[in-house]
């Protein structure tokens, strides 16, 4: 079966890199589906749930954009944050949201709105992705 070379790197650490079938990013024009072969190809990322498909088994990432490049089957995703679905702390994921929610909610005038928006869409995409992986375990059981 085709493949194609996916590293995710933030300016941390190499998050993911491996030989994979299929990936589905959360472009920021929206979703975008790339196959092993797929033409070249620039685009940012909003934050969102990443899909990874190997060998017939899903991975599940939250990223909260940054930039993915296809060059010659090497998909290169450079991410703001990445985590893995099972790296997610969710207690901190959902405090974040909570806290970034109170700031857009507040009336406080020498608040950040932009950045509040920001923190809150990170926090709601690391809540979703990790969501969705205790979902499947439970699925499993
Ligand atoms: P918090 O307010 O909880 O720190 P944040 O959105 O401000 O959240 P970031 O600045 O986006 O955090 O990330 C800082 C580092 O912490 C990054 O390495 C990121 O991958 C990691 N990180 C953030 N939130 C979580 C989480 N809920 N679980 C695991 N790692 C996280």
């Amino acid at each position: 079966m085709a493949t194609m070379r996916l590293d995710i790197i933030t300016a941390e650490k190499i998050v993911y890199s491996d030989e994979v079938s299929s990936v589905v990013a959360p472009g920021s024009a929206g979703q975008l589906g790339i196959l092993p072969n797929h033409a070249p190809l620039l685009t940012s990322l909003k934050p969102g749930e990443l899909k990874v498909l190997k060998e017939g088994e899903e991975y599940i990432i939250a990223v909260s954009g940054g930039f993915l490049e296809v060059l010659r089957n090497v998909v290169t995703i450079l991410a703001d944050t990445a985590e893995r679905a099972e790296d997610i702390d969710f207690e901190r994921a959902e405090a974040a949201m909570k806290r970034a929610q109170d700031k857009v909610n507040s009336s406080d005038s020498d608040m950040d709105l932009e950045k509040a928006i920001q923190a809150l869409k990170r926090s709601q995409a690391r809540v979703y992705v990790s969501k969705r992986k205790r979902a499947s375990k439970s699925k499993a059981k």
